[in-house]
């Protein structure tokens, strides 16, 4: 063999979930194998089938019988933050409402605060133990957004360490600028008009030059940004080159499905509001349905998404974290594809394919990572599990026996 020659590394003696879309199911395959070259898939099915010459010049990992499922994708997260909100959680429990929190400086605003006003240095050390926290649960790709920095240098930094923290570990990470996810505390009701401007005007036209940001975000809620407002950003953000996602329906019917839908956006997030007409459009555009069962659980939210609704109008459906410090300070996955077994009755297919290949569309990253298939990048997620409903129905406990991340 010649030093040019190519090199495999194969695992086989593994049970698969694929997740490719054109077999049914999780494209389960019992006597299964995958192989890489490089960081590409070259091989993924029936291990009889795997190419001679691929066998002959592999590196060889037996599973041992053990599923291996693609790399797990945390496809909404706000994980880079400073501070926490443990001590307004506390207040909360014995008996302190909102307004009263937001009087004495908490909420939101306490994060925004804490993020101006940590370094690069600190925010990234912050931020890293959520990010092992989910590798440690086999992710392999995470979205990270913006919005706790509210002007442009703060905004810029949280993209910045979201970038690093890409580049310094292994994990593929895809940034998302939520310029528009809360109006900033200096800015007074009279100037939003202006602080709309400027978000459009000045903060995406750097942000996108700087390339900063895979994708724009916003919150279109009555406590943050009307449909109008987010309109407005959408279209320049667009005429930028990034496709965009929304906050969506989460505490109120804002018609922000059809919003996102008209967009052509790559998902509408939460949803728990969205109606008929909203969902129907998501299907006709392609935009994903992102739940998010960790806000729902710690707002103690009553009123679920129409999952029933989604999934018979065809619209994908993923499942992430939305790890954030007010609302879900989530870190785990699994936890959150239990949860939307649970509270949104999705089944376990669709929990696996949301946390996968759906999370991936939503991402627009399907033709990189999540399935198994010739093509993809090798981000691998090996399990130490009987069956694949175990990954939703487990409660605690971490079954990842190995994370591969680029063949690696
Ligand atoms: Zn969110």
């Amino acid at each position: 063999m010649s030093l040019d020659s190519p090199h495999y590394r194969l695992w086989r003696n593994a049970r698969l979930a694929t997740l490719a879309p054109e077999s049914p199911g999780l494209g389960v395959v019992e006597q299964g194998a995958v192989a890489c070259e490089g960081e590409r898939i070259v091989f993924a099915g029936a291990e009889a089938d795997v190419p001679a010459e691929v066998s002959a010049a592999a590196d060889i990992v037996d599973c041992g019988g053990r599923w291996i499922t693609p790399g797990l994708v945390d496809c909404h997260t706000h994980l880079v933050y400073a501070g926490d909100r443990a001590t307004e959680f506390e207040q909360r429990l014995a008996g302190a409402s909102y307004e009263e929190i937001a009087r004495t400086g908490g909420g939101i605003a306490a994060t925004v605060r804490a993020v101006r006003a940590a370094d690069d240095d600190t925010l990234y050390a912050e931020s890293l133990p959520r990010l092992h926290a989910m590798m440690a649960e086999g992710v392999t790709t995470v979205e990270i957004k913006s919005g706790y920095g509210l002007d442009l240098d703060n905004e810029r930094k949280q993209l910045r360490v979201a970038r690093r923290l890409g580049v310094e570990n292994p994990v593929n990470v895809v940034t998302t600028f939520l310029g528009a996810h809360a109006w900033p505390p200096e800015v007074a009701p009279a100037a939003r008009g202006q602080h709309l401007l400027h978000i459009r005007e000045d903060m995406l036209p750097a942000i996108a030059r700087e390339g900063l940001a895979d994708a724009f975000d916003a919150f279109c809620e009555t406590i943050a940004f009307s449909d109008e407002s987010v309109a407005q950003l959408f279209v320049a953000a667009k005429r930028l080159g990034l496709p965009v996602k929304l906050h969506a329906d989460q505490l109120s019917n804002q018609r922000g499905a059809a919003l996102a839908a008209r967009f052509d956006a790559l998902s509408a997030d939460h949803l728990e509001f969205a109606e008929a007409e909203g969902v129907i459009a998501m299907a006709r555009a392609g935009t994903v349905a992102v739940l998010l069962p960790g806000a729902f659980y710690f707002l103690r939210e009553l009123k679920v998404p129409p999952v029933l609704m989604l999934r018979q109008a065809g619209v994908k459906l993923a499942v992430a974290t939305d790890c954030n410090p007010g609302t879900s300070p989530m870190t785990s996955l699994l936890l959150a594809m239990n949860m939307a077994a649970t509270f949104f009755r999705l089944t376990v297919p669709e929990c696996i394919a949301g946390v996968t290949r759906e999370a991936a569309r939503a991402l627009g990253k399907q033709d990189e990572v999540g399935t198994l298939e010739a093509g993809k990048r090798c981000d691998l997620a090996i399990w130490d599990i009987e069956q694949p409903a175990d990954l939703v129905y487990r409660i605690g406990g971490n079954p990842l026996y190995r994370r591969v991340w680029n063949g690696q």
